[in-house]
């Protein structure tokens, strides 16, 4: 019987597992991690360059929600995570840096319409 096998059972049987209590705990996600995108409407100019340069039409431009109208009244990003594929190539073309890929990484969800990212959420 060879050994090796058994020795390695034992030598694991103490060490500290690799995975966690999911969701009670969760490992730390780095920071450079590309999650959950993140609009900050305020310093958008709406130059549409994001949905423009996304490999995988994941960005449209949209309208805000009528009561925001007045304040918002160009058209912004809406992210359909469905669809992307984490390059971030929309935050490296936003001239303003006002579309962010955040750590999030926590997406799954039942409802597709909870895969879209909306420039203001009501
Ligand atoms: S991260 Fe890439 S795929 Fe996702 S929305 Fe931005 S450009 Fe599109
Ligand atoms: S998020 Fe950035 S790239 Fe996209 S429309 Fe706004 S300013 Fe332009």
């Amino acid at each position: 019987m060879k050994i090796g096998p058994v020795k390695e059972v034992f030598k694991n049987l103490f060490k500290k597992p690799m995975t966690v209590m999911f969701p009670e705990e969760v490992v730390e996600i780095p920071e450079r991690n590309r999650g959950r995108h993140h609009l900050d409407i305020d310093n958008c100019i709406s130059c549409g360059s994001c949905a423009k340069i996304c490999p995988n039409r994941a960005i449209r431009m949209i309208e805000a929600p009528p009561d925001f109208k007045e304040k918002y009244p160009k058209t912004y990003p809406q992210v359909d995570l469905g669809k992307c594929c984490f390059c971030a190539l929309c935050e490296d073309v936003c001239p303003k840096d006002a579309l962010t890929l955040t750590t999030n990484v926590f997406l799954a969800t039942f409802e597709k319409e909870d895969t879209y990212v909306n420039p203001i959420e009501v």
